[in-house]
């Protein structure tokens, strides 16, 4: 099939990417100039494992091509798929305003008859919206579906080469056939619903996860009252097949740029028809305290912050991805520097991105996890790396000025502890000294 990608980000690039490797001739486009510039020389604006071999082999095959000429690629296409951002409005509701203005140009492009696929999250409804917007701008024949996405960062290609379920919501009953095809070659897990349930279908798993998510970190809280260990009780849990083990992590709380956003723009769209959504309030608020856990425990250790050197090991919102869109590390870094802390950070991947969204005099960037460790009074780990779970924590004794270790993400077991001589603070498991 021939088809256009609007728009490059970590869903559009992914995706096209993967329909090219199955044999489709795929245009992703762009209006960033410098994104479609660094795709044109194969070079990726994000940071995915693998993605570049995959782009060089799709591009010399012929099948992948960058553009940021939006009527070319949407007039040479069958299918149209939109896969724009939809970031959070001061009020928390998805702003519309890139996919709709998309809506108009791939409307004002149209040539003939095509489909239009929604991969960003959208609220109920917006596919008619778009619908309309499109037909304002053409007389020409054209279908919409919503196509959700469920990739996820870090594992982004994986993730769409060998998803768990492809979800496609459409009314006319005709394009099941040829999307449920298109679609065939990376799962036969194929949901067809209407596109209403399709739009509702990804806020309602993201929001589910983010709430396994809190819960969790809310059972970590009382395990350290009650001196339960979290990391055994989520085994213990996830043993059950109706709880399962995923998502049962205790740590800082989610962050990046799906969850936070789709659980408070559904609290939104369940308002907006007089629903509080009780339940998904709490789950947002949980995890907006438990960013500050990490914070107690340094005032805990160390008494006041005024002065002291922190050492921050990852930044990323998770491991394997430069993201930090609404990372915790962005709000625990900040909280820390009101309080007079001086830091010292480090991230495999992230410290660009980081940096372009904060940076302060306070703050020294490390070129490794040791250095940011390096006459620290305390370090704080905030993202999983692998890499910090493979460090040998026996050093930092003679490295740190007080052998404090904070670890936000749970990662290390009792054994990597035990004889390292540290102070060490983790999430809803007891204290090792
Ligand atoms: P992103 O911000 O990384 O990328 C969006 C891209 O769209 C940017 O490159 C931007 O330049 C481009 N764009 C904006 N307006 C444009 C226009 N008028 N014409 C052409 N290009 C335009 O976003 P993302 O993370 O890929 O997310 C996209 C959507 O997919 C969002 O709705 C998001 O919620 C959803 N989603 C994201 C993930 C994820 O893990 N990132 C997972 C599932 C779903």
């Amino acid at each position: 099939m021939n088809i256009a990608v609007i728009g490059t980000g970590y869903v559009g690039l992914i995706s096209g990417i993967c329909f090219a490797e199955k044999g489709n001739h795929v245009i992703c486009v762009d209006q960033d100039i410098n994104k479609i510039t660094a795709l044109q020389n194969l070079v990726s604006p994000i940071y995915e494992p693998g993605i570049e071999a995959f782009m060089e082999r799709n591009v010399q095959a012929g099948r992948l091509a960058f553009s940021s000429n939006l009527i070319q690629a949407v007039q040479d296409s069958e299918l149209v798929i939109i896969a724009v951002g939809t970031p959070s409005l001061p009020s928390g509701e998805a702003n519309l305003q890139y996919i709709e203005q998309v809506a108009a140009e791939v409307g004002r492009a149209m040539n003939g008859q095509k489909i239009v696929a929604t991969k960003s999250t959208v609220p109920v409804g917006t596919n008619e919206k778009i619908r309309e917007i499109i037909a304002q701008q053409t007389e020409q024949p054209f279908d919409i579906v919503s196509i959700p996405e469920f990739l996820r960062e870090g594992s982004a290609i994986q993730d769409t080469l060998h998803p768990d379920r492809i979800v496609i919501g459409l009314d006319n009953r005709e394009l099941e056939a040829v999307l449920v095809e298109l679609h065939s070659s990376f799962t036969d897990q194929i949901f067809v619903t209407d596109i209403r349930s399709a739009e509702m279908i990804k806020y309602a798993s993201n929001a589910f996860l983010a709430t396994k998510i809190s819960f969790i970190n809310e059972i970590s809280n009382i395990c350290e009252k009650v001196g339960a260990d979290v990391t055994e009780v989520a085994i213990g849990m996830g043993k059950d097949p109706r709880i399962g083990p995923s998502f049962l992590n205790a740590g800082i709380g989610y962050g990046g740029s799906c969850f936070p956003k789709d659980t408070k723009a559904l609290i939104q769209i369940a308002g907006n028809v007089n629903y509080e959504f009780q339940l998904l309030k709490s789950v947002v608020e949980v995890n907006k305290a438990q960013r500050y856990k990490v914070i107690e425990k340094l005032k805990e250790s160390l008494g006041q912050l005024n002065n002291t050197v922190i050492g921050i090991w990852g930044l990323s919102f998770k491991p394997n991805t430069d993201d930090v869109r609404e990372a915790p590390s962005l709000e625990i870094v900040e909280a820390l520097i009101s309080l007079g802390a001086r830091l010292k950070l480090y991230d495999p991947v992230a410290m660009d991105k980081f940096r372009e969204r904060f940076d302060h005099p306070a703050i020294e960037w490390c070129g490794n996890a040791l250095a940011a460790a390096a006459n620290a009074d305390a370090v704080c780990l905030l993202t999983d790396w692998q890499e910090f779970k493979e460090l040998q924590l026996s050093q930092l004794i003679y490295l740190m000025e007080q052998p404090i270790l904070i670890d936000g993400r749970n990662v290390y077991t009792k054994e990597q502890i035990e004889g390292a001589g540290l102070h060490y603070y983790s999430v809803g498991r007891p204290e090792s000294t």
